[in-house]
């Protein structure tokens, strides 16, 4: 069908230069829009891409209404629909659309003629290509590859090093080697039974043999007489070399298979390594130059980035290794600066999107409480607290993440940043991931309040302090376990405004809890709470300054990749005088001695956890079932004291219940799951021990320990492997030593890579094609050059920026809009 889509792109174009303020049709763009859409929505037949219009809602939209960042994404959305829309022929413009506002000449169309339908060269499917017919398409498609853009960012996962030249006489057995030489004889042979291609060939110092097993055919193309380049491995066989089933091709044109640095690509059934080198080859020489390098030429220089369509082509099939370098590091910049634009302007939008409530420090309310604390704030708490403290005063709300070992002191510098914000006459929310967190927050709270104040219990979950800030401070717990009377009362009071701090679960913000003035928002563990539960605290109405609080250190690199929209805090200092955990990694056969050491802690009043990895037996993976494990605990073990059982299948309830028991003191030891991982407070548990500690990552290792030796009792952390990895050896022994959890972080990485990091929860991650999470260099600097650019042109309105504006849209519509 044709539909006009070039009047829609041009009013598109021209709203954007006007800086999207509805000025671009006379009468607004709602009714072009929605007229625009009823003479079109007719002669859209897939009602999956009637749809997708409907949900951008252009059938009704009030632009007129809508922020100025809003109006702008929504064009970027609309435009990107149609976009692709028409590269699949669902749509097709009746005349060309308006061509961008570029000013240099398009290398596109002096590549190829535009076709008529004004389809983007790089949108085409890739049957286009000479040798890609219905037959293969498919196939391709199985690897993600649709369209030509896709066959040219379709990268070799490794090349192979063919480019060394040898004679026959320089061969050696057992490498991989490359000759030029003259095929003398080809025939077929029967070597074993199985029909196959044999090849004398030679050059003036020798001959050597060359066998393709179960490959009759390639006989038939070994012409004699002809010069071919043949790479692959040299075998020694019956004391003569000879060649098994190597790459091979004419030594005339472009080399593809063999003589270079040959690349390797991912396959798919029936689709053999050599048909792909070919597709991709011939794609990459017509079509590489037609891709148009969005990056502002500045950019490029000064970081002396290849151009765009040579790094493609370098990527494939590199003249060398140090120009493949190159070319990677272009392709990962790209990738990552692409990205740091998306959650920089994601930031900007939030920032944009309703006013902030700038909070002023009261001075005098923050003094009277820290001058009652029982100790001195560390350096790095200071520092940490000023950094809060001067983003709560701004008109933008505040989106910081604080990251702090365990025990540094994050909750102190919470609460008075919560108390500013009452002192303003701001409620606060502080969240936490589980109950038994929330109540030792409200706890804590409690305790550090008490030292400045006086309190009137008003309930068990109500208390009000009276001499803090100018009225009495009500603090609230708000949790599953309180009668649902409760819970509406709680709500009322916040509704009304008369709660100044609620300390509760993320059901906070899932439930219908309103708040009449909030604030602040302080969420306590980070890795619960993703990008989305942030996203619907905005919702909220108010835009409340957020905090997030991780005792999960995450390496810089990635807390800039996944946590990019927020501004970084880190307490790097632990108060004086704490403890190391004593850690040691145990043999097997030192199991024994292990439990007599719990229960000699034991006896002298201490309390000690056991983590198991997995619920249920499992001979495969050899880890301890938590329940079977508990049992003979129970039983064999310690059938004298008192134990707890702690799982991920247990009802919330249960879970809550064995937790507080453990809290209380009524159990001496917690068999558990990881579950217990995050943040639980009991001072009086001195030995953490970890079956199969080889399986966990060093930062959570670092986490289970941090559960111990937060009392003043000396504590322990006890590592048992039944069968460590070589890896799992040298993790064990890092543990042992280092007590900096960036560093365990850092390690973590290199020795596992980033999925440590992610578990499942952050799937969400855009697939990076070319950049690693351990590309620290290339990071920092796309991220530094983000920054920049933003300053510069926060919403890329300058021309020289359009290019990119166009390759951000895109990219925001797969990859980074979903994991935002
Ligand atoms: P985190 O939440 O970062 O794990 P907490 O805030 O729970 O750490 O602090 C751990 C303990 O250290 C608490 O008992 C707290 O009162 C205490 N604490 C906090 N800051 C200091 C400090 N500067 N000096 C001494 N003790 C401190
Ligand atoms: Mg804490």
């Amino acid at each position: 069908m044709l539909i006009d889509t070039s009047s829609l792109r041009k009013v598109f174009s021209l709203e954007q230069k006007k800086n999207f303020s509805n000025t671009a049709v006379i009468g607004g763009l709602d009714k072009f829009i929605r007229n625009w859409f009823n003479q079109t929505a007719g002669s859209i037949s897939d009602p999956a891409a009637l749809k997708r219009f409907k949900n951008l809602n252009v059938s009704a939209p009030s632009y007129d209404k809508m922020t100025l960042h809003a109006r702008q994404q929504w064009i970027t959305d609309l435009t990107a629909l149609i976009n692709e829309l028409e590269s699949n022929h669902t749509l097709t413009a009746a005349k060309p659309p308006v061509k961008p506002p570029v000013k240099k000449p398009q290398t596109v169309a002096k590549v190829r003629k535009q076709p008529s339908t004004g389809i983007k060269i790089l949108d085409e499917p890739l049957t286009v290509i000479k040798g890609i017919g219905p037959n293969i398409a498919p196939k391709f498609a199985k690897l993600g590859v649709k369209n030509i853009r896709d066959i040219l960012y379709f990268f070799p996962t490794r090349h192979v090093d063919y480019s060394q030249l040898k004679t026959v006489s320089q061969l050696s057995e057992g490498s991989e080697e490359t000759i030029i030489a003259n095929v003398w004889e080809a025939q077929v042979s029967y070597p074993g039974g199985r029909k196959s291609s044999e090849a004398i060939v030679g050059d003036a110092t020798g001959n050597v043999r060359a066998v393709w097993f179960n490959n009759p055919y390639i006989a038939r193309l070994l012409k004699p007489n002809t010069r071919i380049v043949l790479s692959g491995r040299v075998k020694l066989f019956n004391g003569r070399f000879v060649f098994e089933s190597p790459e091979w091709e004419p030594e005339e044109g472009d080399l593809t298979h063999t003589g270079r640095l040959v690349p390797i690509y991912p396959l798919t059934e029936g689709l053999s390594q050599r048909v792909v080198r070919r597709l991709v080859k011939s794609a990459v020489d017509r079509w590489a130059n037609a891709v148009i390098d969005f990056l502002p030429g500045d950019i490029k220089t000064g970081s002396s980035l290849l151009d765009l369509p040579q790094a493609i082509a370098q990527a494939h099939y590199p003249d060398d290794r140090a120009i493949y370098d190159r070319a990677r590091t272009r392709l990962a910049f790209d990738e990552l600066f692409l990205l740091q634009l998306g959650v920089l302007n994601r930031k900007r939008a939030w920032h944009e999107s309703q006013p902030g409530n700038p909070i002023k420090t009261d001075k005098r309310t923050l003094d009277n409480f820290i001058n009652a604390l029982p100790f001195k704030l560390t350096r790095a708490q200071q520092r940490v607290l000023g950094e809060i403290l001067a983003d709560m005063e701004k008109q933008q709300a505040m989106s910081r993440l604080l990251q702090g070992e365990v025990g540094s002191g994050k909750t102190v510098i919470a609460l008075a940043a919560l108390l500013t914000a009452t002192s303003c006459g701001f409620q606060t929310a502080f969240m936490a991931p589980t109950e038994i967190l929330t109540e030792q927050h409200f706890n804590t709270i409690h305790k550090l309040l008490s030292l400045s104040s006086t309190m009137e219990r008003v309930d068990d979950c109500i208390y009000r302090y009276s001499g803090i800030i100018s009225h009495p401070l009500t603090v609230a717990m708000l949790i599953g376990a309180l009668t649902q009377k409760k819970k509406r009362e709680i709500h009322r009071l916040i509704i009304n405004g008369d709660v100044d701090i609620v300390a509760g679960t993320h059901a906070l913000i899932q439930e219908e809890v309103e708040f009449k003035k909030l604030g602040l928002v302080v969420v306590d563990e980070q890795h619960r709470f993703g990008v989305e539960q942030r996203g619907s605290l905005r919702q909220k109405g108010t835009n409340p300054h957020v905090l997030v609080m991780t005792a999960t250190p995450i390496p810089r690199t990635l807390a800039l990749t996944l946590y990019g929209d927020l501004d970084l805090s880190v307490i790097d200092e632990l108060p004086p005088g704490r403890q190391l955990i004593k850690t040691r990694w145990l043999k097997p056969d030192q199991r024994e001695s292990a439990y007599h050491f719990i229960r000699r802690e034991i006896e002298s009043g201490h309390q000690a956890f056991i983590i198991c990895p997995l619920i249920e037996e499992s001979e495969a993976i050899q880890a301890r079932a938590a329940t079977a494990e508990y049992e003979r605990l129970a039983n064999e073990i310690f059938p004298d004291l008192r134990l707890g059982l702690l799982h991920g299948r247990m009802s919330s309830a249960d879970k809550e219940k064995v937790m507080y028991e453990f809290h209380q003191g009524a159990l001496s030891i917690l068999v558990s799951t990881p579950v217990v991982e995050v943040g639980i407070d009991v001072p009086n548990a001195t030995v953490m021990m970890v079956e199969s500690a080889d399986r966990f990552g060093l930062a959570q290792l670092h986490q289970f320990r941090g559960r111990v030796g937060r009392g003043p009792a000396q504590s322990y952390c006890i590592l048992l492997a039944e069968n460590p990895s070589v890896v799992g050896q040298e993790r064990l022994k890092i543990i042992e030593d280092t007590f900096d959890g960036f560093k365990l972080a850092e390690e973590d990485l290199k020795l596992r890579g980033p999925g440590e990091f992610f578990g499942t929860r952050q799937s969400g991650l855009p697939d990076l094609k070319m950049a690693k999470l351990t590309d620290v260099a290339i990071l920092e600097l796309a991220r530094t050059e983000a920054e920049k650019l933003f300053k510069e042109d926060p919403r890329l309105l300058k021309p020289e920026h359009d290019l990119l504006v166009k390759e951000l849209a895109r990219i925001w519509t797969t990859e980074v809009k979903e994991w935002s």
